[in-house]
Order: C-alpha cells, then sequence, then structure tokens
C-alpha cells in the first residue's frame, strides 16, 4: 500500500519504520527536518509539502501532539487533498472532542476515519509492538486492521468514533492514580519498617497487586528492571502522564463523571512537573512522598 504519514516524532518515527518493514511505501512528512530525515534513512519517501504527500495515497497515518494540531492537519492539507478511497487514521493521543469533531469533518468530505491512539511508549514503536485502541465503524476497524498490525502486536476495536481516545484515558487515568497509589503503599511499609523486597513479595502475590507495582515498579532494586533502576530516566515522560490526565478531566467535566482519584493524581503530577520533572519517568513521583 502507499500511505502516507504524518509526524514522524519519538513515537511516529518508528512507526513509520515498521510500515516500511511491512513493504508499505510510505510518504512521510513532518515541520522538523531531523525527523524527516530520520524517516529517509528507514526508507520513507520524504515529501516537503503535506498536500503533494497526501495526494496518491491509499491511507493516512498521523502521529501528532494535541488535538488543535491534528484538526488544523487534517481539514488543512489532508481533507480534500488524499483521494477519497484513503483511510484515515489518527493515532494521536488527544480529546474525545475532537477526535470526534475531526472524524465528522473527514465523514462530510467523504473520507473514513478511524482514531487508533496507542499503548506502549518510544521502545514499542520502535520495536512495532505497539497496543492500538480503535474507535470507528467494524468495517473501518478491518480495513485498518493491517495497517496497525504492521506497528503493534494488539489492535483491538474499542468502539464507534471517539472510543479509541476514550478507553486511551480512561486506562492512563487508572494508570496515573495506580501509580500514586503504589508509591504510598512503599513509602508507608518503609515508615513502618518493612523491607522493601519482602512487601513486593506479599503484595505482588495479595490483593493489593497492580501494573505499577509489578510490571513498573517505582522503587530501585526491586521487582523487574524498571526506570526507577535507572534514576527515572527513560520510560514515560511525567509530562505526558499529565497530559492525558487533563484530557482524562476534561472527558470527566464533559460527562458530568465524578473522578476524585483521577483529579487528586492530576494535581500531584502538575505540581511534580511545574518543579522541573517533566522528563522524569512518571513513577519518580515516589521521590515527593
Ligand atoms: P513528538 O513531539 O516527538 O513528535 C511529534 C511530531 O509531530 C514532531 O516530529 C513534530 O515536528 C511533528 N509535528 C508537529 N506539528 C506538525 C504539523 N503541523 N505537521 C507535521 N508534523 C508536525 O511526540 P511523540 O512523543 O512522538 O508523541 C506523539 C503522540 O503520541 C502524542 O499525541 C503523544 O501523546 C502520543 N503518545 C506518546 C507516547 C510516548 O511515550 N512518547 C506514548 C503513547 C502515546
Amino acid at each position: 500500500m502507499k500511505i502516507a504519514f504524518i509526524g514522524l516524532g519519538n513515537m511516529g518515527g518508528g512507526m513509520a519504520a515498521n510500515l516500511v518493514k511491512a513493504g508499505h511505501q510510505v510518504h512521510a512528512f513532518d515541520l522538523a527536518q531531523a525527523a524527516l530525515d530520520r524517516a529517509v534513512a528507514n526508507g520513507c519517501v520524504p515529501f516537503a509539502n503535506m498536500r503533494d504527500g497526501v495526494a496518491d495515497v491509499d491511507a493516512v497515518v498521523s502521529m501528532l501532539p494535541n488535538g488543535a494540531i491534528v484538526k488544523a492537519v487534517y481539514s488543512g492539507d489532508v481533507i480534500g487533498h488524499a483521494p477519497t478511497g484513503a483511510l484515515l487514521l489518527d493515532c494521536s493521543t488527544i480529546d474525545v472532542a475532537s477526535a470526534r469533531e475531526v472524524t465528522v469533518l473527514a465523514q462530510a468530505g467523504g473520507y473514513r476515519m478511524v482514531d487508533a491512539p496507542v499503548s506502549g511508549g518510544i521502545a514499542a514503536a520502535n520495536a512495532g509492538t505497539l497496543t492500538f485502541m480503535v474507535g470507528g465503524t467494524e468495517q473501518d476497524f478491518a480495513e485498518a486492521q493491517p495497517i496497525l498490525a504492521a506497528m503493534g502486536k494488539a489492535v483491538i476495536h474499542a468502539g464507534e468514533s471517539g472510543a479509541g481516545q476514550a478507553a486511551k484515558i480512561c486506562n492512563n487515568m487508572l494508570l496515573g492514580a495506580s501509580m500514586v497509589a503504589t508509591c504510598e503503599a512503599f513509602k508507608l511499609a518503609e515508615r513502618l519498617g518493612l523491607d522493601l523486597q519482602t512487601f513486593y513479595d506479599i503484595s505482588s502475590k495479595a490483593s493489593g497487586q497492580c501494573w505499577s507495582m509489578t510490571s513498573y515498579c517505582p522503587v530501585p532494586g526491586v521487582g523487574p528492571e524498571t526506570p526507577a533502576d535507572h534514576d527515572y530516566q527513560g520510560g514515560f515522560a511525567t509530562a505526558l502522564m499529565l497530559k492525558d490526565l487533563k484530557l482524562a478531566m476534561a472527558a470527566a467535566q464533559d460527562a458530568g463523571a465524578p473522578v476524585p482519584m483521577g483529579h487528586r493524581a492530576e494535581e500531584l503530577y502538575a505540581a511534580f512537573d511545574a518543579a522541573g520533572n517533566g522528563g522524569m519517568d512518571f513513577s519518580a513521583i515516589i521521590k515527593t512522598l
């Protein structure tokens, strides 16, 4: 297939490379020359003008920073410029309302579109082991599936348009809150004189067990190797966790859903980010407790 890929940053760079590896011809577009150069080194065909890049493709995939940029890119340079037969797939993490809005715009222009945000960070994007949560019709999901499968280990249909974004922010709100709770439990255990490895051995087999503890333990030297073992470098940046928590809070407000734990996690991550820790892995929040 001929696929246009827009947004070749930390995530998009590896994803586009995996589409090339799967045998697709990938038209690359990014505002940053360094991102474009890397895409060329990975076998993509560069385009200086996005409208030229999408002109004759079978699909458009985007991996962009936020909803405002996604709306601007699709309404300005994709809709009306790509062939109407092309399937549009936005993999960025954006607010549910913007995702639905862009899909409505695309549909009005005669296109089919899915929202397909990912779980998994830069390493998973490079390795082609992302999990995609997809919002769109059954038929559009079926068409999107093989394209996304070339970049991931799991492709799951979440529901209608916007459902992919909804699933993503609910999952990450749970992750943010569970990480803070996991950190608190370890710090309290320490104050109570427990050996932290012993507490891990007990809690990881008891009812407090969760992913933040057993797959991403925030305590150095306990559990599997995690960013905590590398002074909280790499992993999932605090700034990105905060972005997802803010999206979750906005969605909760729109939906009238009470989310007291998510709200508290958002406050704690906002303070940690404001103190200059946006680039650290989100498990580093344990340092504040
Ligand atoms: P990034 O900033 O590294 O990449 C974004 C790219 O988009 C940049 O190369 C930038 O130049 C380009 N860009 C911005 N505006 C553009 C425009 N108008 N036209 C073309 N290109 C444009 O960000 P990232 O870490 O790759 O994240 C991308 C998306 O993936 C975000 O929505 C993020 O929330 C989501 N995400 C990131 C991670 C992660 O661990 N980094 C994990 C899951 C989801």
